[in-house]
């Protein structure tokens, strides 16, 4: 019998059970989770790839910057976080990646802010890795 071909997908790390976000907390969802039965799902958290520690402060996009709740400017981190994680897909041939909704940098064409509004925008990470060609979707659209 032939084996299925599994596809490599890169996946926000919280997603599956991995402790990394800001709370020191995981965002395991079940719907990823079962894609394991049929993908290969590779951890990533841009945020930890740029070298910022967990748990650490909450963060916003604005303005084109990322600023942390005291206002510390920490673009630079994500930005190289999500160069990170480019890296990470370009060396494994990805082409999709499956990243939580609503960070400020794994959200697809959603972003909250401090403040709990949410606007129409894509995190970091998700904005370069369609800038090159990676196809992103988040848990919500499973
Ligand atoms: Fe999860 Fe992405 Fe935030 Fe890391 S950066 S905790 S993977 S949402």
């Amino acid at each position: 019998m032939e084996d299925k071909i599994r596809i490599i997908k890169l996946c926000s790390a919280c997603l599956l059970g991995i402790k990394c976000r800001y709370d020191g907390k995981s965002r395991k969802n079940k719907k990823v989770l079962k894609l394991l039965k049929g993908d290969i799902l590779i951890p990533v958290c841009p945020e930890q790839l740029g070298g910022l520690s967990t748990p650490r402060e909450g963060a916003e996009l604005k303005k084109g910057k990322v600023l942390t709740k005291s206002g510390k400017d920490i673009t630079k981190t994500y930005f190289k976080g999500a160069k990170e994680t480019l890296k990470i897909a370009k060396l494994l041939g990805v082409k999709n990646a499956v990243l939580k909704q609503r960070s400020p940098s794994c959200g697809s064409g959603q972003v909250k802010l401090l403040n709990g509004s949410v606007v129409k925008t894509d995190g970091v990470t998700t904005a370069l890795l369609k800038k090159n060609g990676i196809k992103v979707i988040s848990e919500e659209d499973l």
